[in-house]
């Protein structure tokens, strides 16, 4: 699930306010979805990824969107500029389809991330998402999920730089709305690379 708003003014919890020291600690959960979620990926991800593994051109490219994606519905939450309410919409967003029994992402191997470079953008700014970083409910949430998060060693982030992580997703999945919106809402125009298939899943 997404929240947006328009401001871009991002709250930090007070757990938070300090900093906090974090290293993973390659217990392989997150690439599980915590055994409950997604890994989300938007077209830079999926851009990026691709050309890492090689592959090449459009079929490459379509081969690559049907082996390791799947569409997800989804729900955002919009407050449109001027405006008191926030909306809720539905509309389809791409994360990595999951394999074997543990339902793991297709990268992960012996619990440690086989492209790591060009990893989603998701995967390099946990756990400073901005769900996370402006509530910390959510924060102890995902701390039950998450070794790097109970042992709370390692390098040092300051406030700004998770502020910066949390406010560049937000502008990712602001992008990713926008544009979807202007394609009302169809998935296969804002991903070229789908298969009809893919939707039908
Ligand atoms: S859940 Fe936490 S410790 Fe485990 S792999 Fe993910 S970031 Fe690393
Ligand atoms: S791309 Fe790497 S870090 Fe991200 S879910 Fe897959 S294995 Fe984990």
């Amino acid at each position: 699930m997404f929240l947006a708003l328009t401001s871009t003014e991002i709250k930090i919890s007070r757990n938070l306010e300090n900093g906090i020291e974090f290293s993973c600690q390659m217990c392989g959960e997150c690439c599980r979805g915590f055994n409950e979620g997604e890994v989300y990926l938007y077209q830079e991800d999926i851009l990026r990824l691709a050309d890492f593994i090689n592959i090449k051109g459009k079929t490459g490219l379509k081969d690559f969107a049907k082996k390791y994606l799947k569409i997800v519905d989804d729900s955002f939450y919009w407050k449109e500029p001027g405006t008191e309410g926030i909306k809720n919409y539905r509309f389809k967003t791409l994360a990595f389809r999951f394999t074997g029994e543990d339902e793991h992402c297709h990268f992960l191997k012996e619990n440690k991330c086989s492209v790591h470079p060009a990893r989603p953008f998701q995967c390099r700014s946990f756990p400073f998402w901005q769900m996370m970083v402006s509530s910390k409910k959510n924060f102890d949430n995902y701390t039950k999920k998450c070794k790097g998060l109970q042992v709370l060693k390692g390098k040092f982030y300051t406030k700004d730089e998770i502020l910066n992580w949390a406010t560049e997703e937000y502008e990712i999945e602001q992008k990713y709305f926008l544009e979807m919106k202007k394609n009302n809402f169809n998935i296969m125009k804002v991903h070229p690379y789908l298969s009809k298939e893919m939707l039908q899943e």
